[in-house]
């Protein structure tokens, strides 16, 4: 990934090379603006591998990285915790006729068969759905417990693994979507939901820093 930086950005990184170590406020005396003012450039900076940021020292310029590796190392920063979506849950014994409801409603593509409230019991996908309606025309009498993808077959992330790992579990998986939850022993409670949507959010949001 290229990083293009903006014509501030690139100034900062001049005085820098030219007085390093330089603190945040000598660079934006430097500029004539507030260190405020500088905050989000030093940190797309510093967290994009142009800069290194030394506590009590200041800015110095760090040794080149490869595109690749400034990319990965930027994604993996993220948590799922802070890129999840709110979960859409249904009961184990609701119907399919519901299950489908609820997809429009919430416009989503899979949703969560719970039991107790918030214990995950299964995946309920479009297909699996799709292929209980083919054939069958009263789909209120069907539970989605019938259909769903179940316990212990789902795969599930914690909210504090990284996009990257999310984003390896969702494309090894070849599925759209993974519950977030908390498990111990016999419990799993969904907290989340991560999809590709997630994903492909936070690509176009590193993909935008530039216009920080
Ligand atoms: P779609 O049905 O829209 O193609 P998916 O590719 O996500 O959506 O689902 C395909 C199949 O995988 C379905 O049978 C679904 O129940 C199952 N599935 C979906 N998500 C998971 C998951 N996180 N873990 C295990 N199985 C899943």
């Amino acid at each position: 990934m290229a990083i293009d930086l903006s014509e501030r950005q690139r100034r900062i990184v001049e005085i820098v090379r030219s007085d390093e170590p330089i603190t945040g406020e000598r660079i934006a005396h430097r500029l004539g603006v507030s260190r405020a003012a500088i905050r989000a450039d030093l940190s797309l900076l510093t967290m994009s591998g142009v800069l290194c940021a030394r506590p009590r020292v200041g800015y110095t310029c760090a040794a080149r990285k490869e595109p690749s590796r400034v990319f990965s190392d930027l994604f993996r920063t993220y948590r799922v915790q802070d890129c999840q979506s709110v979960p859409v849950v249904i009961g184990q014994s609701a119907s399919c006729y519901d299950a489908i409801v609820t997809m429009f409603l919430e416009d989503v593509g899979t949703i969560f068969a719970v039991r107790d409230g918030r214990q995950l019991a299964g995946v309920v996908s479009r297909k699996d759905l799709l292929k209980v309606a083919i054939g069958r025309s009263d789909l209120h009498s069907v539970p989605v417990s019938l259909v769903m993808t179940r316990m212990p077959n789902i795969v599930t992330v914690q909210a504090s693994a990284t996009m990257y790992d999310a984003a390896k579990l969702l494309i090894d998986a070849q599925v759209d979507s993974l519950p977030v939850v908390v498990s111990n022993e016999d419990d799993c409670e969904v907290v989340g939901r991560v999809t590709k949507t997630n994903i492909a959010r936070l690509v176009v949001e590193l993909g935008s820093l530039r216009e920080v």
